[in-house]
């Protein structure tokens, strides 16, 4: 489980990533808030813990940007004691819990022990390929520890590829199911070809291994190995 801290504070950072670490948990803490906004977007975790007084971007705007992304890590704020206007817009915003300042460490082991239980879907709302996962859910688009920045259509289109994985896709296929065009036509055939071109770039560069292929004259294909 990977866990992101986003907290000014050293020595706080210090002691939760202490603490986290003890729990097995893999940590990365992030001292400002540009540092944190960036990592939560770039990378994938399974829980945000983040500090509301930031230098530079502040939680909330963090979060409200993590969510209006669709980004639907849980995230659990540390607000100040007399906070309490900030904890509500956090929860407004799409806080799925919240701590105040001080608190014992014990206690939010326990808050992110409860988040993550509630936070993870079943397996079958999880689609994979090798190291791609789609997490049906959260929308979460991740090839190894990389979170991918998908469009609403690129995620649609991977995550049919997905379902079909092994199997060859036509264009017919994706104009009917992921486009909703009941006739095939050729300005559409280009616009899949872009789409696909565009989806590619972002699933298989950098990666290990190729998973989404081209078969000339016929469609494509998600799979392990080449088809
Ligand atoms: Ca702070």
């Amino acid at each position: 489980m990977r866990v992101l801290v986003v907290e000014d504070e050293r020595k706080l950072g210090q002691v939760l990533a202490a603490a986290l670490q003890a729990e097995h948990y893999d940590v990365v803490v992030a001292r400002t808030g540009d540092e944190g906004f960036f990592r939560a977007h770039a990378e994938a975790f399974d829980l945000i813990v983040l500090d509301l007084m930031l230098p530079g971007r502040n939680g909330l705007e963090i979060l409200q940007t993590l969510r209006r992304r669709h980004l639907h890590t849980p995230v659990l704020i540390l607000t100040a004691r007399d906070g309490l206007e900030d904890r509500v817009t956090g929860l407004d915003s799409g806080a799925d819990d919240y701590l105040v300042k001080p608190f014992a460490v014990a206690e939010l082991l326990a808050r992110i022990r409860a988040l993550l239980r509630r936070g993870r879907p079943p397996e079958s709302l999880r689609l994979k390929a090798g190291d791609l996962e789609l997490d049906l859910v959260t929308r979460h688009a991740v090839r190894g520890d990389r979170l991918l920045d998908l469009t609403v259509r690129e995620f649609e289109l991977l995550e049919y590829l997905l379902r079909h994985q092994g199997h060859m896709v036509s264009r017919e296929m994706l104009a009917r199911d992921v486009w909703r065009e009941p006739r095939r036509a050729t300005p559409l055939d280009n616009v899949i070809d872009v789409q696909i071109a565009r989806l590619r770039k972002k699933v298989d560069t950098d990666a290990g291994e190729r998973l989404i292929h081209t078969v000339r004259g016929v469609g494509f294909v998600l799979q392990q190995g080449e088809p």
